[in-house]
């Protein structure tokens, strides 16, 4: 299949051209008004607004929320090896020009829309490199993209991991696997601000760790001296151990839903001699609202909640979620205490964020501070012409 040329046309709804010319580059079914060409999956598209004119070039996926991901506002660019090893270029010169290259540590070297390559994520932990497709046209092109990739990073080994919904979607057409190099026999070790995490590449969460927190950890940390911090959702414990160790925390303690990571984060805390911290498995919502019955107090309250809303229709919901989970966890600080929230659903936007802790200052009668509005760690930029990249919110605030 001819994965290079164009095999097909995309017009645009007549008035539903401005945001591909504005170089946002999902184009959903709802914005369709026909298709020429009956391309396959995967293969290349030019996307054609009024007057017939060609607007970016980019690639199908009939069966995709999204049905073309846009990679080129230059229409006579060709989707080719040179395009893609380009593109991946610029992404991991980031990186470097970061300073995150330390041969210990991990950080994100493409980040999707953000680095111009919609649908592949590429972590790098230590010497793996964590290959995460999300659209059948990356899915298919992984020989090429995986060799830039190896080219330019020259690691150990390169596995891959195929995004539940795209798995979901394709039939199980795509699978996890080691693209090159050995499969790690465990979880490998990494560093951050020189503490060690084990990251479980092949059977963790997304890619194996939350690398865009890395600064809102150390931020956290800042706070924490001499409290007593509740880390919900502490996942392998990154936050935990960051106000543990780093931060000089009275005491620690972190619930997670999830057994697996409660037991990496026991094993974490061990690895690093943290003696003040204790994880337990717990839902967040219970376990907050048990903590609040026994009359427990906290210092620091961190609440780092998966994803609420996976699409417009949901931030409604998810905000009530968020209220109600943000109003528990001020609810259990002492005055003066320190409340880290976050969230990470780039439908929430920053200002829905803001709004819902209006709400909670309101309901709960406390005065509400924000010391900071943090976002990702930079190895996650924001691409302003998809605003969805800018998806993660982490205020810092003091609570009386
Ligand atoms: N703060 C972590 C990342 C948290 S990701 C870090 O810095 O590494 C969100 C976590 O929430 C996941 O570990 C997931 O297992 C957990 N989770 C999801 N739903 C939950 C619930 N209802 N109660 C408690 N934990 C939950």
């Amino acid at each position: 299949m001819d994965l290079e040329s164009p095999a097909g046309r995309v017009f645009v709804r007549g008035d539903r051209s401005r945001p591909f010319l504005e170089r946002h580059p999902w184009v959903r079914a709802t914005s369709i008004e026909r298709i020429e060409g009956n391309p396959a999956d995967g293969q290349v598209v030019d996307l054609v607004g009024k007057g017939d004119r060609v607007i970016a070039r980019g690639i199908y996926e009939g069966r995709g929320g999204i049905r073309v991901r846009l990679y080129s506002w230059d229409t006579r660019q060709r989707l080719d090896a040179s395009f893609w090893r380009d593109r991946i270029g610029r992404a991991v010169m980031l990186r470097e020009m970061l300073g995150l290259t330390r041969p210990s540590e991990a950080c994100r070297l493409i980040f999707s829309e953000a680095d111009g390559l919609s649908g592949l994520i590429v972590d790098r932990y230590r010497d793996y490199v964590v290959i995460q497709v999300g659209s059948v046209g990356m899915a298919q092109r992984l020989p090429i993209l995986s060799a830039a990739i190896g080219d330019l990073v020259r690691p150990a080994a390169m596995l891959v991991r195929v995004e539940p919904e795209l798995r979901r979607s394709q039939g199980d057409a795509y699978a996890d696997g080691v693209l090159s190099g050995n499969r790690p026999s465990g979880p490998i070790v990494i560093e951050e601000h020189g503490l060690k995490f084990g990251v479980d590449l092949l059977e963790g969460q997304k890619t194996g760790f939350y690398l865009d927190q890395r600064e809102n950890r150390s931020a956290a940390a800042r706070y924490a001296e001499g409290r007593r911090v509740l880390d919900m959702f502490c996942y392998t414990g990154g936050f935990a151990l960051d106000c543990a160790k780093i931060g000089k925390a009275g005491e620690v303690l972190g619930f997670d839903g999830s057994d697996r990571a409660v037991t990496l984060a026991q094993a974490n805390a061990q690895m690093n001699g943290a003696a003040n911290v204790r994880f337990a498995v717990g839902d967040a919502f219970q376990t907050l609202g048990n903590l609040r019955k026994e009359g427990e107090r906290f210092g620091m309250v961190i609440l780092d909640p998966p994803k609420f809303a996976g699409g417009k229709s949901s931030v409604a919901d998810a905000l009530r979620a968020y209220h109600s989970l943000n109003r528990l966890g001020v609810e259990l600080l002492e005055p003066g205490g320190v409340l880290v929230t976050c969230s990470c659903s780039g439908y929430v936007t920053r200002e829905d964020f803001f709004n819902m802790l209006f709400g909670v200052a309101q309901q709960t009668r406390r005065e509400i501070q924000i010391l900071e509005m943090r976002g990702a760690a930079p190895d996650h930029p924001t691409l302003v012409t998809c605003k969805e990249t800018n998806y993660l919110k982490c205020f810092i605030c003091r609570v009386w």
